[in-house]
């Protein structure tokens, strides 16, 4: 009790926890209305050559006072009060216009990713609210893949599942993400829309000789070159995760060893002139 007979029901680090939540739900609505939140872009490249498959955008806000915070931290907020719905809004909106202005200067075969919550599943009806966003931005749809995640393709309705194949008979790409961290069954795999599986981090960090996860990476790549998908390693951050990757015949990769997440005016000043044709 707290000596006058009453329970307390948080301990000070829950409340601590709150009252940044609230802080920072506030301080994103703020965010949102000044336009302090930036895309930043890292490329997925293909091991046989290194050239970029396509760049997936991550969002970024650099707050007045208490600089850097991460995704990781802001985005759970946004999804709970539904503050990811705006915020999501002004993602795509931007990545789209970005990579539009970037395909109309040359840099045609790259597509951009975007990140799509679960609360965007559920609250937006996905193919008009894509392709509207593509007809505002002039970007084509073969240039758009959305990652999803595991966990969220898992708790996806027979509607959302039927307007991710709209968006991929338009030419839209689909990704699964963070996959090997959801629990999906395998089997299920062969059943959802998806063109690309990102092989979450977790198992290239785990990864070696003697571990249990190389020989679940080596089936999840069985799978995937099985059911023809692209395969991504995530977070490859040395030669040798490199060379465990390529010996998997996974295509493509996704690390701090070729890239880290970068500044559009950095892209478009590294890349453009890489890819003029
Ligand atoms: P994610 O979708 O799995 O994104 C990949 C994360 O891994 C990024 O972190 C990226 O910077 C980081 N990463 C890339 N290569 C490496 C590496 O070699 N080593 C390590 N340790 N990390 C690497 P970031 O940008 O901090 O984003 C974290 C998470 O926040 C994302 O995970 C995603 O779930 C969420 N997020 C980020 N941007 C957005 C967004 O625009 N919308 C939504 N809904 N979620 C986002
Ligand atoms: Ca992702
Ligand atoms: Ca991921
Ligand atoms: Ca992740």
């Amino acid at each position: 009790t707290d000596g006058r007979g009453i329970f307390r029901i948080y301990s000070p680090e829950m409340g601590n926890k709150m009252r940044r939540h609230h802080y920072l739900l506030e301080e994103m609505r703020l965010a949102l209305v000044n336009q302090s939140f930036t895309l930043s872009f890292q490329p997925i490249v293909h091991v046989e050559d290194c050239s970029i498959d396509y760049f997936e955008s991550l969002v970024r806000w650099n707050h007045p006072v208490e600089g850097e915070i991460t995704p990781s931290e802001f985005i759970p907020i946004a999804e709970d009060s539904n503050l990811i719905l705006p915020l999501g809004d002004w993602i795509i909106h931007e990545a789209c216009r970005q990579m539009a202005a970037w395909y109309n200067a040359g840099m045609k075969k790259v597509r951009i990713s975007i990140n799509v919550s679960g609360v965007q599943l559920k609250h937006r009806i996905l193919h008009p609210w894509i392709m509207d966003i593509l007809n505002k931005t002039g970007l084509p749809p073969k240039s758009l893949l959305l990652e999803i995640t595991e966990s969220c393709f898992i708790e996806a309705t027979k509607e959302t599942i039927t307007q991710l194949e709209l968006l991929r008979e338009e030419g839209i790409q689909i990704a699964i993400d963070d996959f090997g961290t959801g629990f999906s069954s395998l089997s299920t795999l062969a059943d959802l829309p998806i063109d690309v599986i990102k092989i979450d981090r977790l198992f290239i960090e785990q990864a070696n000789e003697k571990s249990k996860y190389n020989k679940i990476l080596e089936s999840i790549s069985e799978l995937g070159n099985k059911l023809s998908l692209k395969l991504v390693a995530e977070g490859v951050e040395s030669a040798e995760q490199f060379e465990l990757v390529r010996k998997l015949n996974i295509q493509c990769v996704q690390g701090y060893l070729v890239s880290r997440p970068e500044t559009s005016r950095n892209v478009g000043s590294k890349v453009l002139k890489q890819n003029l044709n």
